[in-house]
């Protein structure tokens, strides 16, 4: 694995799986007796290994994906190979877990009685934070009575948000239409006068507001919201105050790129990922909870079998089956702490920051490019654009970006995804891979710009 990750410069970024090698992995029986493990694992050589997602390549851009570090692959290793269940047993496991969420806490100022856990991602991040925040809000006691015990209750987001964020909603019973979708401004943040406006309104219709989501970092374009107006909405109104900051939490780590996501300490909740911005490999993001009462009055549920003693291996404490939704959890904080350990934590506030400088790059060779248009304010990592000829309506041009997109994809020089903005077809490219260099930058504009220049458009 490591001279597959020092190689990988070296391979396409993305090749779809071959028809014989699909028909291999997908057509046959479950394997009743053992085969030579040196011949599972040549398999394993053959046919899983040189058709990865890409994501660790250089030039993947795509959605929000992460890329790993060799030092955390190997800190995997050695927590499978420990094993435990991070239940809050008395052992070393729940003891480190917690001190990285002490860090996690410190590094992006919340105040330090907050606490929180790991979890497997963003989405699961999101649910644990609005889960929180339906129960601590509602007014009545949903864990008794269900939903139906009080008024509908409604949650604010703006359009942009993440859909994760709808599906937490949909999960946590409050259906789809309880999530208002408030519109954004130009810049594409949240429009606090119409979110005011909508709350009242609500109100006045007997709904129950119970929850702002602000956006630190969104997934279109990486715009974050006024968090602090956010979060005096929220307190007027007293509303539960959640951050989907899922890659733009981890721009607090850069002291220069702070000020961009300001407004975050002051959530109630933060969900964020360490697999994206933090370079973990899959998979561990985080919720954050100010107020613990609140967390554990959500999801403890003590049966007698797992009663905690203040003596022996079940000794006290939080536990984290009474933070989240999962009893057994593997020992996801082994890689993080290793991590910060051993590069210490300038560098990744370094390689975010490099992140965002890359962008700022990529969006000034479209400025530049005269056949170039860039579709939206690059203020944080993602950058989205489009390939432009002069006289095509934006009919023509979303169909001649899409083909671009798909020419550069399965060429497998670069993998950007797209986006719509406002109608428009963009390119678009979300830099949190630590192994790009500005070169690689240059040679995805001259792939737009030499894939474009060769297609006829309508
Ligand atoms: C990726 C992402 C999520 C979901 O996180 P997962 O780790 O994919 O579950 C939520 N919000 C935003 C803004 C994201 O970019």
């Amino acid at each position: 694995m490591l001279e597959y990750l020092r190689t990988v410069r070296e391979r396409p970024v993305w090749r779809p799986v071959p028809a014989d090698v699909r028909k291999r992995l997908s057509g046959a029986p479950p394997p009743r007796s053992p085969a030579d493990p040196a011949d599972v694992y040549e398999e394993f050589k053959r046919d899983v290994l040189p058709y990865p997602t890409g994501n660790i390549h250089p030039r993947f851009w795509g959605w929000v994906i992460g890329t790993g570090t060799p030092f955390a692959m190997l800190a995997d290793m050695l927590a499978s190979g420990m094993n435990p269940q991070v239940a809050e047993f008395d052992d070393a496991p729940a003891v480190v877990e917690n001190q990285v969420i002490g860090w996690l806490v410190e590094l992006l100022g919340l105040p330090a009685e907050t606490h929180g856990l790991l979890v497997s991602g963003g989405s699961m991040a999101n649910f644990v934070g609005l889960a929180v925040a339906r129960n601590a809000r509602a007014g009545f006691d949903i864990r008794e009575g269900g939903l139906h015990a009080g008024p509908k209750l409604t949650v604010y987001a703006s359009t942009e948000t993440h859909s994760s964020v709808r599906k937490a909603v949909e999960l946590l019973g409050l259906g789809h239409d309880a999530l208002r979708s408030i519109p954004v401004t130009a810049d594409y943040t949240i429009d606090v006068q119409a979110l005011r406006a909508t709350i009242a309104a609500d109100k006045a219709k007997g709904l129950r507001p119970i929850c702002i989501v602000g956006n630190a970092g969104t997934v279109n374009t990486g715009a974050t919201d006024d968090l602090h107006a956010l979060a005096a909405v929220s307190r007027a109104e007293n509303l539960w105050f959640h951050v989907d900051g899922a890659f733009g939490a981890l721009a607090a780590l850069v002291p220069e790129l702070r000020p961009l996501v300001a407004g975050l300490e002051q959530a109630d909740s933060l969900a964020f990922d360490l697999h994206k911005w933090l370079y973990m490999p899959y998979e561990v993001g985080c919720t954050l909870v100010r107020d613990q009462q609140a967390h554990r009055a959500t999801f403890n549920v003590t049966p007698a079998y797992l009663a905690s003693f203040d003596r022996g291996i079940a000794a006290g404490g939080f536990p984290f089956a009474e933070r989240g939704v999962q009893l057994s959890r593997g020992f996801r904080a082994l890689k993080v702490w290793m991590s910060f350990k051993a590069h210490g934590l300038d560098a990744f506030s370094q390689l975010i920051h490099q992140n965002v400088r890359q962008a700022h790059y990529l969006a000034g060779l479209v400025t530049k490019h005269p056949r170039l248009e860039l579709l939206a304010p690059a203020p944080l990592n993602v950058v989205c654009f489009r390939f432009v000829v002069p006289g095509a309506d934006d009919a023509a041009l979303n169909a001649l970006n899409k083909e671009i997109l798909l020419r550069i994809q399965e060429s497998g020089v670069a993998i950007p995804s797209q986006t719509m903005l406002t109608g428009k077809f963009a390119i678009r490219v979300a830099i949190t891979n630590h192994r790009s260099r500005r070169d690689d930058f240059d040679q995805l504009v001259r792939a737009v710009v030499e894939t474009g220049s060769a297609l006829r458009v309508g």
